[in-house]
């Protein structure tokens, strides 16, 4: 049997920091290989987090960068190659040439257990790679297994093959109902997500057996291994055992995620940075570039100069427009008015009043 690397990719966000936290502590005897893919131009804040894993967790975090024969930071490389033209959300050369291409070159053909930290409580999917010898395993969800996998496991193609291996597998006291969902087929009134979610509802270590054995009649990089350490894991963790983890370890919530007080016009608000990423990224929220003009004003600057020859990093306004006094006012102002109806429905947590879109942009970059 092929080796298979297990490897962890820290995005400086408080998702993957916490899911090192849980890996190492949890799953100790996993030989797991920490990294980061360095743009450059990260928040110092990110830098110390890091540095808070690599202490607590007794771990070397192995730096990534791509272009590393430049003489430039990775962003600057890339950008003077694009002719100074911008990344946006439509265009996203960066996540591609700084995160995507640096990861898979560190991978190369190796058969790879890729963890990824996307939470419980979350809609999205982790897209990480395509490659075939690459495989995301989700350890913070019920269901840990990658969308392409339950695919393939669930399809009407694999019926025959999926039943008799169900066979072997012990669902306890929900061995007849286990049975009864497996034999159903796929078909437009019972899809692919009622089936995953029923058979999850039955007992998810069974499943997971199920899965694994799966696997083995495949190429998926886990069917190189003897066995699975997660196979038996049953736990669920969303935002609230996140920032425990984080806290109670003592690698803390990274900084920039601290509320700051803020006053408009006699009302009071507060903001922070919902994510981790480049200073500069585009996915930021108007009232996270106000936070990054007050609070870090050197970066804020440098983000203003790489606006030029008509590129911005916002679609409708540039930098130099958005910090004008009636527009910084307007911004807040409109942003204080969002938080109070946003307090009053759910969370008390300024990431999630921030982050409206958090599933926005790329699992490479934000978890
Ligand atoms: S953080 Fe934003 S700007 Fe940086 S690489 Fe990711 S998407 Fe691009």
């Amino acid at each position: 049997m092929s080796k298979v690397r297990h490897v962890l990719g820290i995005s400086g966000g408080k998702d993957s920091a916490a899911l090192a936290i849980y890996m190492k502590t949890k799953y100790p005897s996993l030989d797991i290989e920490f990294y980061s893919c360095d743009t450059g131009k990260e928040l110092d804040e990110t830098y110390q987090l890091i540095k808070n894993l690599e202490v607590y967790l007794g771990i070397k975090i192995e730096m990534l960068q791509a272009a590393q024969n430049s003489s430039e930071d990775p962003f600057d490389h890339f950008l003077k190659m694009y002719g100074g033209y911008l990344p946006s959300s439509n265009s996203r050369w960066c996540t591609k040439k700084l995160k995507l291409d640096p990861f898979e070159k560190y991978v190369g053909t190796d058969l790879v257990i890729s963890y990824v930290g996307i939470r419980g409580d979350e809609e999205r999917e982790g897209y990480i790679s395509t490659k075939k010898n690459i495989q995301s395993i989700f350890p913070f969800r019920k269901n840990i297994w990658s969308e392409d996998v339950i695919a393939k496991m669930l399809s009407n193609q694999n019926f025959d093959r999926l039943q008799s291996i169900a066979n072997n597998i012990d669902f306890g006291r929900y061995q007849d109902k286990a049975s009864q969902i497996i034999s159903k087929k796929l078909d437009t009134s019972f899809t692919q997500n009622q089936k995953l979610n029923l058979l999850l509802d039955t007992d998810v270590k069974a499943f997971n057996h199920l899965v694994f054995k799966f696997l083995k009649t495949t190429e998926y990089p886990l069917a190189n291994e003897e066995s699975f350490a997660l196979l038996n894991n049953e736990d669920v963790l969303i935002r609230d055992d996140i920032f425990r983890i984080l806290e109670e370890s003592g690698v803390g919530v990274p900084a920039y995620y601290k509320k700051i007080d803020f006053d408009i016009n006699g009302k009071k608000g507060q903001y922070s940075r919902s994510r981790s990423g480049c200073f500069f990224c585009f996915f930021q929220q108007k009232i996270e570039w106000i936070w990054l003009y007050e609070q870090h004003p050197d970066l804020y600057k440098k983000a203003m100069e790489y606006e030029k020859d008509g590129y911005t990093w916002g679609q409708h306004e540039s930098l130099e427009e958005l910090i004008q006094p009636k527009r910084m006012a307007a911004i807040k102002e409109e942003y204080v008015k969002r938080m109070e109806k946003k307090s009053q429905n759910k969370s008390s947590y300024l990431v999630d009043i921030l982050s409206d879109a958090e599933g926005e942009g790329c699992a490479a970059c934000f978890i």
